[in-house]
């Protein structure tokens, strides 16, 4: 096998990566001016910002989806059949590829009315939650749901209609793998959440009062630094919601929420985003400017934000080593208050009504019942006016709550009025599967990382994640990584295990 390029090949592919990285820089400036818009702009600057993210947004699509770049991959076509399937070379020809034939599907017509109304829908949203106002969103919101099966139908060929959908934010994931995968854990999840929630609740009082903002930043600000997320590449600003954004492999940043008298808002998301930021910080550099920077699939990526939040950051041994940091710095609100009873408050389990509280047992009930909405209305069996009704008689048989009104309810994620209706919420869950799957691996190659993270120390975990995940950027597909990492498919065994290993030391189950 030839695996060396000639001059002429060589040339071709430069010309392939040189116009990629045009594409990344205009994404990258595009999303500069998104964080700017979440951090720091002023509200006189809204309307100049929308148009400026637009006409970038309309140059990075033109030029993503330009002929030359299909004739070049054209050219390319032998390279990439010849070289080996993990060449760096085969993977950069075969993921722009990928991307290239996603986005010629779709007219650019479609994605200007698209955006159009993503922009009328939020604000709509925006203005009406507040308000507990369903019916001013749901004409918005029956227009979102026309857009994504249009979008849909793009990609024919489908066995449903959301696959597509799902397949750009988990390439390789359909409808009915994650139905499968939703069954088997909902089945092993159910009875664990009803023995836990029929226990007496856990306290959590210790973690509301009074709590100094300067003294939330330095803990969790030590705490992710801990955990190896570089700010020398990085920054943590505060936003409205939490998010990771990165502009290059050098300059991955992140933001926090601080909730109102409550530790435990601000601490979590940091670690949450940290995992997030150092999944991109890790991408090896020379990724830089195609399309293998960045991470794999929004599965994979919650994976990494879920296992340093929960998995590690809401363990017993991190604690163990870190609660006499935090007590240090509050020493008037949490002097008194024991270890166990901090631990026990931050892993409390109830039945809540939002998702974003939500703790690790109950979240994933949230994320189906959205997931199991989001198909009937796309398969048709449920329409937009029935949906705040659906939305309640599935919270009251799934999580034994009914929300109080259509703001806590139907309209508390902005995913649906800010976006597709289909593919946004499985990743969330994929991603806790994920978590746990590739924590024992990681501890199957290092038996000692959990004495090393009740030390303080997180090295190891690190490194075993930057060498079999970060570092591969998007090179592999989530099942093709998984395979690689875990020796196996997606399975909800060690998910399983975990949650039972930890709840059971916590309740009876
Ligand atoms: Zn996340």
């Amino acid at each position: 096998m030839v695996t060396h390029l000639s001059e002429r090949e060589k040339e071709t592919l430069q010309a392939l990566k040189d116009r990629l990285r045009e594409v990344r820089d205009l994404e990258s400036a595009l999303a500069v001016l998104g964080w700017d818009q979440m951090t720091y702009m002023p509200p006189g600057g809204a309307a100049a910002r929308g148009r400026q993210m637009s006409t970038l947004g309309e140059l990075a699509h033109a030029k993503s989806i330009d002929p030359a770049l299909g004739k070049l991959l054209e050219d390319l076509r032998p390279v990439e059949e010849r070289l080996p399937y993990d060449s760096d070379e085969a993977s950069t020809i075969r993921v722009a590829r990928r991307e290239y034939e996603r986005s010629i599907q779709v007219p650019p017509s479609f994605i200007a009315r698209f955006y159009a109304h993503r922009a009328e829908s939020y604000a709509a949203w925006e203005k009406a939650r507040p308000e507990n106002d369903f019916a001013a969103v749901r004409p918005y919101l029956e227009k979102t749901l026309d857009l994504s099966r249009e979008l849909a139908r793009f990609f024919p060929g489908y066995e449903h209609i959301a696959d597509p959908l799902i397949d750009f934010s988990d390439y390789g994931m359909k409808a009915s793998t994650v139905q499968a995968v939703f069954a088997e854990l909902r089945e092993r999840l159910v009875p664990i959440v009803q023995a836990i929630t029929t226990q007496p609740p856990a306290d959590g009082t210790c973690l509301h009062g009074s709590f100094s903002r300067e003294g939330q930043s330095a803990f969790y600000g030590q705490v992710i630094r801990d955990f190896g997320y570089d700010l020398n590449r990085g920054r943590c600003d505060v936003s409205a919601h939490p998010f990771t954004t990165e502009f290059s492999v050098g300059d991955v940043r992140i933001t926090v929420r601080y909730g109102e008298n409550d530790l435990s808002e601000a601490m979590f998301s940091a670690m949450h985003e940290a995992g997030h930021a150092m999944y991109e910080q890790g991408v090896d550099p020379d990724y830089e400017g195609t399309p293998l920077a960045g991470g794999t699939s929004s599965g994979v990526h919650e994976s990494q934000s879920r296992l340093w939040e929960n998995v590690v950051g809401r363990s017993r041994g991190f604690w163990s080593a870190t609660y006499p940091k935090l007590q240090a710095i509050f020493p008037g609100q949490l002097g008194d208050v024991p270890l166990d009873t901090f631990y026990r408050a931050i892993n409390k389990v109830e039945r809540s009504l939002i998702r974003t509280d939500a703790d690790e047992v109950t979240y994933n009930l949230h994320v189906m019942l959205r997931f199991d909405l989001e198909l009937a209305l796309l398969e048709g069996t449920l329409a937009v006016r029935d949906l705040p009704e659906a939305w309640r008689a599935r919270f009251e048989a799934d999580l034994g709550v009914v929300p109080p009104d259509d703001r806590d309810g139907v309209m508390q994620d902005v995913h649906w009025y800010d976006g597709t209706i289909g593919g946004g919420f499985q990743g969330y869950t994929l991603g806790n599967i994920l978590g746990a799957q590739f924590y024992d691996a990681a501890l199957g190659a290092h038996p000692e990382i959990p004495s090393e993270i009740e030390r303080g120390r997180f090295d190891l975990l690190h490194g075993w994640l930057r060498e079999n995940i970060y570092r591969l950027g998007s090179k592999y597909t989530a099942p093709e990584l998984i395979e690689r990492v875990t020796g196996g498919p997606l399975q909800v065994e060690p998910y399983i295990r975990y949650l039972r290993a930890k709840y059971g030391e916590l309740y009876a189950l």
